[in-house]
């Protein structure tokens, strides 16, 4: 017997150049009159400019705030300080704009619109938000975009370690849906079979054609995008994340100098598909794809240190509860610290 299922997914999606000057364009569409906007710290004059031009030419009245952290109570006060005066909230920037932007519509239980300017991991479109309370990170079931505002003329004037984290973090679903199965077969952890085909589809369609060009940027960001429907499809973030999502965040809470998520979960997914079984053929794509793109001579260019490297790949079993990963066989662990030494694709990535 069939079971029909519905899920939530972005109705609007808009990757293209120009389309952030567009975002007030596709709110007036939806009758979003009042807008509260969230933008990240920092952001450039010149987006915040387009930005704000395109709403105001479409009469849209917005409330902007700046997200300068990521904190669950910086959420909360904006939930509380707009309880109803607006009809969406949109996220403007890189991840803790967009992270606490997501939650607050997600309280609010109002529309969001995910405008990243940078294509730095796949979180703009993925169901759950990453926010810190007391200075430690927690993933919270959060809302689902209602649009998706990919301006890939914005992204590709962001800087190349932005771009090259997104690479990582979108190659290191090889990894999240083999360790997923691993899960299956081990553990009895649900597969869900569309999701982790998504997951995987969406690689291969940037592997073809791995450019730094707008072309590029809408591969990438259409690849990163689907990751997120994968894993609103089957309620869980396994199609988006595996062993080497652990090591990145065992770095991330022991790491004097945590580095671009992408940067973490890119490297730990190649050392991982050198050592699990049958995954000869994502070995030899990863080398080629970090090759050509340039990601293991900007890891060499600033290396990452070895000592802590092997503390997190030793605590990334404990990292979180009920999840069955490949990583928690000790010979797994062994054989990615020794990749670290003796892998001469790694040479100088490590010191
Ligand atoms: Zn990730």
């Amino acid at each position: 017997m069939f079971t029909a299922v519905s899920v939530k997914i972005p109705g609007i999606v808009r990757i293209k150049p120009g389309a952030l000057a567009r975002l007030g364009i596709y709110c007036r569409r939806e009758s979003f009159r009042q807008v509260l906007v969230v933008v990240s710290e920092g952001l450039p004059e010149n987006i915040l400019q387009t930005l704000r031009e395109g709403l105001a030419r479409e009469g849209i009245a917005v409330r902007e705030v700046v997200a300068d952290g990521c904190e669950l109570e910086k959420a909360g006060a904006l939930f509380i300080a707009n309880p109803s005066g607006f009809a969406a909230v949109a996220g403007v920037g890189g991840g803790k704009a967009l992270d606490i932007a997501k939650y607050v519509a997600f309280l609010s239980q109002k529309p969001y619109l995910a405008a990243p300017t940078s294509l730095s991991n796949d979180g703009f479109c993925s169901p759950q938000s990453s926010l810190t309370v007391k200075g430690r990170r927690f993933s919270l079931p959060s809302a689902v975009p209602h649009a998706v505002v990919v301006d890939t003329e914005v992204c590709l004037a962001a800087p190349k370690s932005l771009w090259l984290s997104g690479v990582g973090d979108l190659a290191s679903k090889l990894t999240a849906v083999r360790d997923w199965k691993w899960a299956f077969h081990n553990a009895g952890t649900p597969v869900n079979d569309l999701a982790a085909l998504m997951s995987d589809a969406s690689v291969y369609q940037f592997i073809a054609r791995p450019e730094r060009d707008a072309a590029g940027m809408r591969l990438l960001a259409t690849a990163l995008m689907l990751n997120g429907v994968a894993m609103t499809v089957c309620g869980s973030s396994r199609p988006a994340s595996g062993a080497e999502h652990l090591v990145s965040h065992a770095l991330d809470a022991t790491s004097a100098n945590p580095r671009l998520h992408g940067w973490q979960v890119g490297m730990a997914t190649y050392a991982l598909a050198a050592v699990m079984p049958r995954a000869e053929e994502e070995r030899k794509m990863l080398e080629n794809l970090f090759a050509v793109t340039g990601f293991f001579d900007a890891v060499r260019a600033a290396p990452f240190s070895l000592a802590e490297w092997d503390q997190a790949v030793d605590l990334a079993p404990t990292i979180k509860d009920d999840f069955p990963s490949i990583i928690s066989l000790p010979e797994i662990r062994e054989g990615v610290k020794r990749q670290f030494r003796e892998n001469p694709v790694l040479r100088g990535c490590f010191v």
